[in-house]
């Protein structure tokens, strides 16, 4: 490499450009290519990302192997005191994070602060490490002989993140990786960087080395570059389904472990004898928090037909309560994070009336506490959607509610287990017996029993099945540990005369 790292001093003409972070420092790059970020309540470009050049993402990388074996020989109590202090930082500074979030994503501030404690979660979890990564032992498996196992760092691990949670989905991976030893380079989402490289300096600021953590900004450019570069021994990956299929297959074929957790369609099965109010509550409450960018969003709610009416009837009135409008005015519910994403979104309200929906609470126009330019849609409601129509098949990102009705249990669990996606689904129902069946029959990895985003607290692991996750590899929990560590079996005997002598033969047991 002939580059060298040129840190950029701050200029006033440049604070509006979100730089990599590489070895400890800020760092322009060597590439002229950048991204807008937009402060999507008020629908302008605020600042420029600089997209990394294959060689800049090389330079992170070359900066996380040099800082590799001084960080893995640390001592874990060492580790340990970093998570530990990061914890205390981030904790005290929750506001500080909450903004950045808000001002970049548009999440109103209550639901960025939430992101950033179910974030901390792991943060705690990785201050847990010791108790995950012991190893086992066995002694005397045969005569004078020992087996036992480690748990050791893989090495340079990638970590490519999402727009929907710039602040968690890095928080579910980086502690866990750093904790066990591994450095780290983060690629987070071009539409709101800024979290990341702030959660960087602040790892950096609870005593983390240099060059353990890098974050490099930018595109396709930069997910390839980290995917095939040999030194990346691991990908973690949170996005979208096509994009994480494609991680997956390049990743794995250049022999890397890989985590790739995709795209959902979350189902609400509600029962005839479900509490109504209590349903109605949770499906609004899941189906428009973060204006329903969440990837355990509930998207579709199966309705059995004997309470469909009144169930509907309940959602429209709860929705008319919110407020829509900027997230640092107590409103309820932001924008969406593009300009091209709300028109995308609100193009399915078309697609709707085509398919025969009926749109019950049409968010086209909605009223707004912000600025007219900001990218809004307001909470929508279509009932009576056919399940051909791509208003159900799709995953729509956005504030859009479908009620499918349903004969029965039966037809509702049909209809979730045929769907592409497996990653969060919720029952509603004060029967025991559907919900025990609901849990053990459906295709789901993640499964809410009248609790509707049933995101696992940290210490279980997080991860869908069929189109939603790729592999085996679940984020954080015990698996999380599994992920960013490799084991290695050791059998051990000490000198003991007795056991001299040659013997070509396959090792037996005595
Ligand atoms: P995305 O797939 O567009 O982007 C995710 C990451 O991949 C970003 O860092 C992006 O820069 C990169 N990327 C985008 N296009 C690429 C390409 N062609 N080649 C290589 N890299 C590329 O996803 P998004 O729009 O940022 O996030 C929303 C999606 O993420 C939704 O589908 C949502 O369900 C999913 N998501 C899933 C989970 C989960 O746990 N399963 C959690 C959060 C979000």
């Amino acid at each position: 490499m002939s580059q060298t790292l040129t840190e950029t001093q701050p200029r006033a003409a440049e604070t509006a450009t979100v730089e990599h972070w590489i070895d400890g420092a800020s760092v322009a790059g060597d590439s002229d290519r950048s991204g807008p970020v937009y402060n999507p309540a008020l629908g302008v470009e605020q600042k420029r990302v600089r997209f990394a050049s294959t060689e800049d993402v090389d330079l992170a990388v070359q900066a996380a192997a040099r800082a590799f074996p001084a960080w893995r020989d640390t001592s874990i109590a060492k580790r340990q005191q970093v998570m530990f202090a990061f914890r205390e930082l981030l904790n005290a500074r929750t506001g500080e994070l909450a903004a950045i979030l808000t001002s970049e994503h548009g999440k109103v501030t209550s639901d960025a602060a939430g992101e950033i404690a179910r974030g901390l979660e792991v943060v705690e979890l990785a201050c847990a490490m010791p108790g995950y990564t012991k190893g086992e032992y066995s002694e005397n498996v045969s005569t004078g002989i020992d087996v036992y196992t480690t748990r050791q760092p893989v090495g340079v691990v990638g970590i490519i993140s999402p727009f929907n949670f710039p602040a968690m989905v890095p928080l579910w991976f980086f502690p866990l990786a750093i904790a066990t030893g591994n450095t780290v380079v983060l690629k987070p989402s071009e539409k709101d960087p800024s979290a990341a490289v702030w959660l960087a300096k602040l790892m950096q600021e609870a005593g983390l080395p240099d060059g353990v953590l890098n974050v490099v900004h930018g595109d396709k450019v930069a997910v390839d570059a980290l995917l095939h570069h040999p030194i990346v021994r691991s990908i973690s990956f949170v996005g979208s389904t096509p994009i994480a299929q494609y991680i997956y297959s390049t990743a794995t074929a250049n022999g890397k472990r890989v985590q790739a957790l995709g795209g959902a369609k979350n189902h609400m099965l509600v029962l005839p004898d479900a509490d109504l109010d209590l349903a109605a509550d949770a499906a609004v409450n899941a189906g428009f928090g973060s204006a329903g960018e969440r990837c355990m969003a509930i998207s579709a709610v199966l309705a059995v037909d004997s309470i469909a009416d009144e169930f509907v009837a309940k959602v429209a009135e709860r929705m008319s309560r919110l407020k829509i409008g900027d997230g640092t005015r107590g409103c309820d519910m932001g924008p969406l994070i593009t300009r091209e994403h709300r028109d995308k979104v609100a193009g399915y309200l078309d697609v709707a009336a085509t398919d025969g929906a009926a749109v019950v609470v049409d968010g086209r126009d909605p009223e707004v506490d912000g600025e007219p330019d900001g990218f809004w849609l307001g909470p929508t409601l279509v009932d009576k959607v056919p399940t051909s129509s791509a208003v159900y098949r799709d995953e729509i990102f956005g504030p859009v509610l479908s009620v499918v009705r349903v004969d029965g249990y039966e037809d509702g669990l049909d209809l979730i287990n045929s769907s592409r996606y497996g990653n969060g689904t919720a029952i509603f129902t004060n029967d025991g017996g559907a919900a025990r069946r609901f849990q053990r029959e459906v295709t789901v990895g993640m499964v809410g029993i009248n609790v509707p985003i049933p995101v696992p607290v940290a210490y279980h692991s997080f991860g869908g099945w069929k189109d939603s996750l790729f592999g085996d590899a679940k984020a954080y929990g015990p698996r999380g540990f599994d992920f960013f560590t490799q084991e290695k079996a050791i059998t051990s005997r000490w000198l003991d005369p007795s056991h001299g002598g040659l013997n070509l033969g396959f090792p037996q047991h005595d």
